[in-house]
C-alpha cells in the first residue's frame, strides 16, 4: 500500500491550477498531446535524442520537452523531480512498461492515469489469461504439450509481442516439430476461426460509466496478405503494422459492453479503484455470433489513434470531436472540478 500514499503525497503538493500532461514520445503520444491540449492542459513531451527530431514537427502541441538519455532514465530521482515540480500527470500507453521495464514502473513516483497493476498483468501472458478467465469473459481454450489433442493451434512463445514471435499448427506433434526443443513457457491456444474485432473501452470513475469509443481491426503481416497470393507454403505471420476503422453490427454490441463491464469489475480486485480510463479487449467473433477474447490490454491502445477526430460510438456520449486522448484529458478536468484528483489516478 506504501506506493498508493506516496502518490497521493506528490498529488497533494501539485499545483491544481497548473497541472500539466506528459507522455513519452511513442505509440498513441501525438493523440495525447492533442487532446490534452483541446481540453486546455499544458503539455510535457518526455523523449530520448533518436526521437526529438521526429516530434519537433509537432512542438505546437508540445509545451515543454524533458530530456532522457535512455528511457529507463526516467526512473532517476532528478528527472522525477523535475516531472514533479512541473505537476505532471503521466498518461502510460503500450510502450511505457516495455521501455522502462515493469519494476520501474511499479513504483514510479510519479500520477499515473491509467493502472499499474493492471499493466502488470497485462505483461505476464499467463496471469493475463487467467484473469479475463476470472472475470467470466469467455477466452479460447489451451492446450498442453502434456495432452494430446489435433487441433488448429496458435503458438505463443515466450517474449512475443505484437504478433511477433507466433505459429500456427495443426495438431500436437506439429507443434512439437515446429518448437523443436524451444519448449518452455509457449503458450498453446486454440486458433479461433472468425473475424477479428478489438474493442476501445473507457472507464470514468468520475461518471460511474463504461463507454465504447471505438473499434478496430489489426492489420497483420502477411496473415492479411495471403489471399492475395496462389495458394503457397508461407506460413502465417502476425506482426501488427496498422489498424482499420470497424462498427459491429449493433446487436453485438450489448455483449461487448457486458464483457467490458465484467473487464472492470474483475480490475477492482488488482488495483485501488479498479481501472480508471481506456482499455482494450481484442476478440474473435466468430460465425455463431459469440465472441472469444484472446488477449486485453489495460491502457490506450494505439488502433485508438484511428478516431483522432471521434469515433462513430464517440459521437453518441459527446457529440464533439473526441479521441480516446482528448477523453483522457476530459476526465482529469471532470476530476479536478470535482476536487477528485486521487480517485482517477493510480
Ligand atoms: P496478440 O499479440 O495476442 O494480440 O495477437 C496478435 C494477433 O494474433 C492477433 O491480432 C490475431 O490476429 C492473432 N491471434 C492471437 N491469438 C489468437 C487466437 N487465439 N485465435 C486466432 N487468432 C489469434
Amino acid at each position: 500500500m506504501e506506493e498508493i500514499d506516496e502518490i497521493k503525497e506528490v498529488i497533494s503538493n501539485y499545483d491544481k491550477d497548473n497541472i500539466r500532461i506528459g507522455v513519452l514520445a511513442s505509440h498513441s503520444a501525438l493523440q495525447i498531446l492533442h487532446g490534452a491540449k483541446k481540453e486546455g492542459f499544458e503539455t510535457v513531451l518526455i523523449t530520448i535524442p533518436e526521437r526529438e527530431g521526429f516530434y519537433a514537427n509537432f512542438r505546437h502541441l508540445i509545451d515543454k520537452v524533458v530530456h532522457i538519455n535512455t528511457w529507463k532514465e526516467i526512473c532517476r530521482d532528478e528527472v522525477i523531480k523535475k516531472l514533479q515540480d512541473l505537476n505532471v500527470i503521466i498518461v502510460p500507453h503500450g510502450s511505457m512498461v516495455e521501455y522502462v521495464g515493469s519494476e520501474c514502473f511499479l513504483d514510479l513516483k510519479i500520477p499515473l492515469f491509467g493502472s499499474r497493476k493492471i499493466m502488470e498483468v497485462e505483461a505476464d501472458p499467463r496471469r493475463k489469461m487467467q484473469f479475463l478467465r476470472s472475470a467470466g469473459i469467455p477466452t479460447p481454450r489451451e492446450f498442453s504439450l502434456e495432452e494430446d489433442f489435433d487441433d488448429l493451434v496458435i503458438v505463443k512463445l515466450p517474449g512475443a509481442k505484437g504478433g511477433r514471435g507466433y505459429f500456427i499448427a495443426k495438431g500436437k506433434r506439429d507443434v512439437v516439430k515446429k518448437l523443436g526443443n524451444n519448449r518452455r513457457d509457449v503458450i498453446i491456444q486454440e486458433y479461433v476461426v472468425g473475424a477479428r474485432a478489438y474493442y476501445h473501452y473507457f472507464y470514468s470513475p468520475i461518471l460511474e460509466r463504461l463507454e465504447i469509443l471505438g473499434i478496430d481491426i489489426r492489420y497483420e503481416s502477411n496473415a492479411d496478405s495471403l489471399g492475395r497470393l496462389p495458394k503457397s507454403d508461407i506460413e502465417p505471420s502476425f506482426t501488427v503494422i496498422g489498424n482499420i476503422p470497424m462498427v459491429l453490427r449493433e446487436s453485438l454490441l450489448p455483449k461487448v459492453m457486458d464483457y467490458g463491464d465484467k473487464f472492470v469489475k474483475a480490475t477492482t480486485n488488482v488495483e485501488r479503484g479498479g481501472i480508471a480510463g481506456p482499455f482494450c479487449l481484442e476478440s474473435v467473433v466468430k460465425d455463431d455470433l459469440s465472441i472469444v477474447v484472446f488477449e486485453f490490454s489495460g491502457r490506450i491502445v494505439a488502433g485508438t489513434n484511428l478516431y483522432i477526430n471521434g469515433s462513430p460510438y464517440s459521437w453518441l456520449y459527446w457529440d464533439e470531436p473526441m479521441s480516446m486522448g482528448r477523453r483522457i484529458a476530459r476526465e482529469i478536468k471532470l476530476a479536478l472540478e470535482r476536487d477528485r484528483l486521487y480517485d482517477v489516478l493510480r
